[in-house]
C-alpha cells in the first residue's frame, strides 16, 4: 500500500474503517483519517502540519536556521503531556525551549488562564505561537484537558488545535462519555489509538485531521515514478512513509468482529473495574488513591497509618512494585504526582475481569503486609 493504484483495497478500507470509526466518536463528518504505526509519529505530523500552516514564514521550503526574519516558534501543551509532543519540537527544528509546559489543576488538567497568560507574554517577548496540544487522557492520571475553553483560545490566536486522544479517546464509544470529546471537533488534528484500549494490535494509531489540505501541503512531495492521475487519495502524502502496512485490516476486522455493541460493552466493563478497584482503596485504610480515576486507570498507592515519611512512603511503595511486577500475575507501572511515587494499575486487556482485579487487591493487601514488616 504506497499508493491508491498499487494496493485500492488498503487505501479504500482505511478510509471506510477510519469513517466507522469517527462515527462511532461521535464525530461530526466529513474528517480525513489516515493510520500511522504510532501517536509519536502523528503527533510529529500534526505540529509539522501547524509549523506549515504558519504560510509567510515558508519553512517547508526555506527552512529556519540562518533566517532572521522568522520568530523562535512556540507552542503549548500541559506538563501532563506525552513526550512525543516534545520529541516533535525535537524533529521540528522547533526545539524543546520551544513547548512551553504550561501548570496544571488540582485534577491535573491544563490550567486554560494560564495558557493564556504564557500565549500573552510569548507574543509580548517576541515569540510566535502556532500551536496547542490538548490531552484527552493524559499519560500519568488519565486527565482531560478542558478543550472546549483551549479551542476559544486557539481561535482567538489562530494556533492550530491536535487533541492527544490517544489512549481516553476510545471511551467516547460509550454515549455516557461522550462528553469527554466536548469542542474536539473544533480541533485541527486528532489523534486516538485503537491499539492503545480498543484491543487492536499494536501499530495502529488513528490521525484524524479537519486540514487534509495542510497535511497534504506539508509532505507531498511526488517523484515521477509515483506520479499518477487517481481522484482516490494516496496515503504517503499525509506523512514521511511511502510504504505503508495494511493497518486498517486488523480495525476493520476488530469493528466486524466485536461490533459496536461488543465494543462498548468491553469498555464499560474496563471502567468498572477500575471504578471498583478505586472503591476499595478508598475504602482501605493503608491505601490511598492520588488522583481521579475518570476512566479505568487508577493512580494509588500504599499509607499506612501513622506511616508518614515520604522517603519511607517511597521505599515501600516501589518494594511493593517489584514484589507484585516478579510474581508475575500482574505488571503495574508507576508514576510521580506532585513529587508523590504513585503505583498505576491500567485496566484495558480483553482478558482482564473481576477475578483479576480481585486478585490484584488481594495480593496487593497481602504484599503490604510482608513489606511492612521489612520496613520495620
Ligand atoms: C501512549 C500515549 C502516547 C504515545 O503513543 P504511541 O502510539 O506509543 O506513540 C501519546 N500520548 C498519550 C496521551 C499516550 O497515552
Amino acid at each position: 500500500a504506497m499508493l491508491w493504484r498499487t494496493s485500492p483495497a488498503a487505501t479504500e478500507l482505511e478510509q471506510v474503517a477510519l469513517d466507522w470509526l469517527r462515527q462511532m466518536l461521535g464525530l461530526p463528518g466529513p474528517l480525513f483519517g489516515v493510520i500511522n504505526d504510532t501517536a509519536s509519529a502523528g503527533t510529529l505530523y500534526a505540529l509539522a502540519a501547524a509549523r506549515e500552516a504558519l504560510s509567510d514564514l515558508q519553512i517547508r521550503q526555506h527552512g529556519m536556521s540562518g533566517r532572521p526574519e522568522v520568530p523562535r516558534l512556540r507552542y503549548y501543551a500541559s506538563q501532563e503531556a506525552h513526550s512525543a509532543v516534545d520529541k516533535a519540537g525535537i524533529v521540528l527544528g522547533v526545539g524543546l525551549e520551544g513547548l512551553r509546559k504550561i501548570p496544571v489543576d488540582e485534577a491535573y488538567r491544563m490550567d486554560v488562564a494560564a495558557l493564556e497568560q504564557a500565549i500573552k507574554e510569548d507574543l509580548a517577548a517576541g515569540w510566535r505561537p502556532f500551536a496547542v496540544v490538548a490531552t484527552v487522557g493524559t499519560t500519568s492520571t488519565t486527565s482531560v484537558d478542558p478543550v472546549p475553553a483551549i479551542a476559544d483560545l486557539c481561535e482567538r490566536y489562530g494556533l492550530w488545535l491536535h487533541i492527544d486522544a490517544s489512549y481516553a479517546g476510545s471511551a467516547a464509544l460509550l454515549p455516557e462519555y461522550r462528553h469527554i470529546l466536548a469542542g474536539c471537533e473544533r480541533a485541527d488534528s486528532f489523534i486516538v489509538n485503537p491499539h492503545k484500549w480498543l484491543f487492536t494490535p499494536l501499530d495502529c494509531s488513528v490521525f484524524f485531521t479537519r486540514k487534509p489540505d495542510i497535511v497534504k501541503a506539508t509532505f507531498s512531495l511526488v517523484l515521477e515514478i509515483l506520479r499518477t492521475d487517481e481522484e482516490a487519495p494516496n496515503l504517503m502524502d499525509y506523512g514521511i512513509s511511502l510504504g505503508r502496512r495494511f493497518r486498517a485490516l486488523k480495525l476493520w476486522m476488530i469493528m466486524r468482529y466485536f461490533g459496536q455493541e461488543g465494543l462498548q460493552a468491553r469498555l464499560r466493563e474496563h471502567i468498572r473495574l477500575g471504578q471498583l478497584l478505586a472503591h476499595w482503596i478508598d475504602e482501605a485504610p493503608d491505601f490511598e488513591r492520588l488522583a481521579p480515576t475518570p476512566f479505568s486507570t487508577v493512580c494509588f498507592r500504599a499509607h499506612p497509618r501513622g506511616l508518614d515519611d515520604e522517603a519511607q512512603l517511597t521505599t515501600l511503595n516501589e518494594r511493593l512494585l517489584q514484589r507484585i511486577n516478579s510474581a508475575g500475575h500482574y505488571f503495574l507501572s508507576h508514576t510521580r504526582l506532585r513529587g508523590r511515587y504513585s503505583l498505576r494499575a491500567a485496566i484495558g486487556n480483553l482478558r482482564t475481569t473481576e477475578e483479576t482485579i480481585r486478585g490484584l487487591w488481594q495480593e496487593l493487601q497481602e504484599g503490604l503486609r510482608v513489606e511492612l514488616a521489612r520496613l520495620s
